[in-house]
């Protein structure tokens, strides 16, 4: 055999294999899975540093089937318009009508096929029901998007048995079951291959019968819709120590679907987390007796839990947290924007202030840029996709990203959105941003250690190819496998070092761009970032080997970069999907100035933290040969993007399109509509008071104005009206100071802590 191995095989390669395999960290096999889930796709053409835009610009614009439409315009809009999330919180669950119509409309069906009595829907449709649904009660949307997603109803379409989807699917679909899944436990969060859940292959009575099944303890906490569970989807650990089903006596993870009324289920308690009203809480179990059809896709399938549960991450990501952060982003960019124009201080609306505008900028164009990708990568799972990497980009994101949306929109409503009331739309919502940061993978884990480090290895071409040839067993075979990635590994490496220097020094004018006219320069600015990022990406990656899975912080700022470089492609693609109107430029142009600013910031962080100097010198010069030329949004285009959002416009609609609107006055949001409608008529008049006679300041004397032929009676009454209304969504809520101290949403101290 080693006849067959050329010079290079024999002399060059195998020692730098030797090497590899020495500097390779090691990889657990949960960790392999992990790896190996889902599929990539644009990520894959972003790390090879030459991103096909004609592959990006020919996807199908996401849409609707017009059944879709109508559920969102008939069922949704009634829902939405059924929840008041301060009555809600109050009330601490959603009122009984809302659970009968919930279940009723079949919410907690939607992902379920109709054949099997669900609504079928695409991802694309889930994703805007649950958008919608959180602009209005983010209670109501946790409720209605936790049996849609990494949970039993999906995990049984994907790898149940027949019978188990026969009896348990129709079930769930007209939410004649509630569903829930128990993965984390006090000991394992984060790390959730860690559950020392554990069940123990045995024989035992079940209905009569002596079977073959497992005796399961666990304890487990934070899970959502246990306290109302029908049905447990439960993962722990299985054993089999007398060799019942195999040799093996650690068998691995499994997932099992165990009905709450099983003797020696423990649920029911709550736990109370961020205000919030829906359901969550702990179980347990000690020794419970379940067969082993109980295990999802049967009997088969012990032991793949993991596989199973990464599988299904890959694309349920991308679906329930991205839909709550964009409708979170677009609900403060209506509302805050309203409320800049509606309130006034020193004499003017406050967003007129430049220091109001920066914030408003921000808000407005991370909801035009979270609604781009959301769209695009809810429509990639229809397309077969499930990006793993690209679904933990846009959990980080759109959930870090109303976060500051929220702190944003708070900020402009000053006292207004912090005292707590039926009038406040906003604090609910604020509230909640700590429960989306944390769950489907806390935030700081998923860009300290997956964005970058999952995606360096599923979408890097060559670095897959040699790992997976470093565990051939053929020694020959390997070699000549690893041989062949590595040297094109070297040649993609090489390309795009001379090519990022090459674009950076030109300052792009070469890069590749679509003919596109106001964004081409946008698309040569992205394509250059993309190649100085996979030549950076490549010589890092090499220098540190093995010890770039500890540096946390290289990792998190290259996985920033990567995901600037996604979102930025999203934000093209959706321009162009829109019919590039030229009124939504602005929301364009600001997020390329910010996402090229922030991939240089994090380049130049990267480049400064970087052990080996001689390479981050080099690097250096590559990716900044002219200096870091790029800049921040300047304020001006920052006012640009803030007037957006202060005046109504079919821009406006459009960036808002998606989330609840009503424009009743009895309700708190709107009342909001009314008051920014008044708030326009009201400016417009004013100006036409003041232009009649520069420097008039009694702008109070309307009856004075009209004698004099100024403004009409009709105009009188409309600033009146107007003024009234403003008025009123000015204000703030009062409370009896009994109301408050027997608040029906404080719970009583847990015995166990009082003691
Ligand atoms: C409201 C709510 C609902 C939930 N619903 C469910 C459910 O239905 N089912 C279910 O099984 N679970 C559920 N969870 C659990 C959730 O998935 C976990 O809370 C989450 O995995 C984090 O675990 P932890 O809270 O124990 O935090 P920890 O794992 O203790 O993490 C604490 C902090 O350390 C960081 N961290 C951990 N490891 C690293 C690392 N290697 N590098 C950098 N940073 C790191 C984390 O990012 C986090 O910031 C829910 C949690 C909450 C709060």
């Amino acid at each position: 055999m080693t006849a067959s191995l050329t010079w290079r095989q024999r002399h060059l390669t195998r020692p730098i294999l030797n090497w590899y395999r020495k500097v390779l960290p090691p990889i657990s096999a949960t960790e392999r899975d992990a790896i190996a889930a889902g599929t990539v796709w644009w990520d894959a053409d972003l790390f090879s540093g030459k991103p096909d835009w004609a592959k990006l610009r020919g996807y199908p614009k996401p849409q609707l089937t017009a059944d879709e439409q109508a559920f969102l315009d008939g069922p949704v809009q009634t829902l939405c318009g059924m929840l008041d999330d301060w009555d809600i919180r109050r009330l601490g669950d959603l009122p009984e009508p809302v659970w009968s119509y919930i279940r009723e409309q079949g919410f907690m069906g939607m992902i379920i096929p109709k054949a099997h009595g669900g609504l079928g829907f695409s991802a694309l449709m889930h994703s805007q029901v649950v958008m919608k649904v959180a602009s209005r009660s983010p209670a109501a949307a946790v409720t209605v998007m936790v049996p849609n997603s990494l949970g039993p109803a999906e995990l049984l379409m994907r790898y149940g048995t027949d019978e188990q989807r026969g009896y348990y699917l129709p079930r769930l679909a007209k939410g004649q079951e509630i569903p829930c899944f128990a993965l984390t436990a006090p000991e394992a969060g984060s790390d959730a291959a860690s559950i020392p859940d554990r069940g123990v292959v045995c024989y035992g009575e079940f209905k009569g019968s002596r079977v073959l099944g497992m005796k399961v303890t666990w304890n487990k906490r934070y899970i959502t819709l246990a306290p109302v569970a029908t049905i447990l989807g439960l993962a722990f650990r299985l054993y089999d120590p007398e060799h019942l089903l195999s040799e093996k006596d650690d068998i691995g993870i499994t997932l099992a679907l165990v009905p709450t009324n099983t003797p020696g289920v423990e649920i029911g308690r709550r736990h109370f987390p961020a205000g919030q009203a829906f359901q969550n809480g702990p179980t347990q179990g000690r020794d419970v007796f379940i067969p082993m059809d109980y295990i999802i896709g049967g009997q088969d399938r012990v032991g793949q839990g993991w596989r199973m549960l990464m599988d299904c991450l890959a694309a349920g990501r991308a679906i329930s947290l991205p839909a709550l952060g964009t409708g979170a982003a677009m609900f403060c960019a209506r509302f805050a924007g309203a409320y800049a124009r509606i309130r006034r201080q020193f004499g003017l609306a406050i967003g007129r202030f430049e220091g109001i505008e920066t914030p408003l900028a921000r808000i407005g164009g991370y909801a035009y840029g979270l609604e781009a990708a959301r769209r695009l990568t809810a429509a990639s799972l229809d397309h077969g996709e499930q990006p793993s990497v690209l679904s933990a980009i846009l959990k980080y994101h759109a959930t870090e990203r109303m976060r500051t949306a929220l702190n944003d929109a708070l900020d402009i409503h000053g006292g207004r959105a912090i005292c707590d009331g039926p009038r406040n739309y906003l604090f609910g919502t604020y509230m909640s941003v700590p429960v989306a940061i944390t769950v489907e993978g806390a935030n700081i884990l998923t860009r300290s250690l997956i964005i970058f480090g999952q995606g360096a290895i599923r979408c890097h071409p060559y670095l897959l190819k040699e790992m997976e040839a470093t565990n051939l067993p053929d020694p020959d075979e390997a070699l000549k496998a690893f041989d062949k990635a590595l040297f094109a590994h070297v040649y993609s490496a090489t390309s795009n070092v001379l090519r990022a220097f090459w674009h950076n020094l030109t300052f792009g004018v070469f890069a590749s761009s679509p003919n596109v006219g106001a964004i081409a320069p946008m698309y040569r600015g992205l394509h250059v970032a993309a190649v100085t990022f996979g030549a950076v990406a490549d010589l890092v990656m090499a220098t540190l080997g093995g010890e770039m899975k500890r540096r946390e912080n290289l990792s998190a700022r290259l996985g920033d970069v990567l995901s600037e470089l996604y979102l930025m492609s999203c934000v093209l693609k959706r321009f162009e999907d829109d019919g590039m109107p030229k009124e939504d430029l602005a929301f364009v142009e600001w997020n390329h100035r910010s996402a090229l600013y922030t991939i240089q910031t994090r380049l130049d962080e990267v480049l400064k933290n970087l052990p080996m100097r001689p390479v981050a010198w080099l690097l250096r010069l590559i990716a900044f040969p002219l200096g870091r030329h790029r800049r921040p949004p300047s304020d001006v285009l920052s006012r640009d993007v803030a007037r957006l959002l202060l005046s109504p416009s079919a821009t406006r609609d459009r960036l808002t399109t998606g989330i609840y609107l009503n424009r009743g006055a009895n309700d708190a949001t709107g009342r909001m509509e009314l008051a920014f409608e008044a708030a326009v008529e009201r400016d417009r008049l004013e100006e036409k008071i003041r232009a009649s006679k520069p420097g008039r300041k009694a702008l109070a004397d309307l009856p004075a104005l009209v004698k004099e032929g100024i403004i009409t009676e009709a105009e009188a009454a409309a600033l009146t009206d107007a003024n009234a209304i403003v008025r009123e969504v000015i204000d703030v809520d009062d409370f009896a100071p009994e109301e408050l101290t027997q608040r029906a949403a404080s719970p009583h101290r847990p015995a166990a802590a009082a003691e």
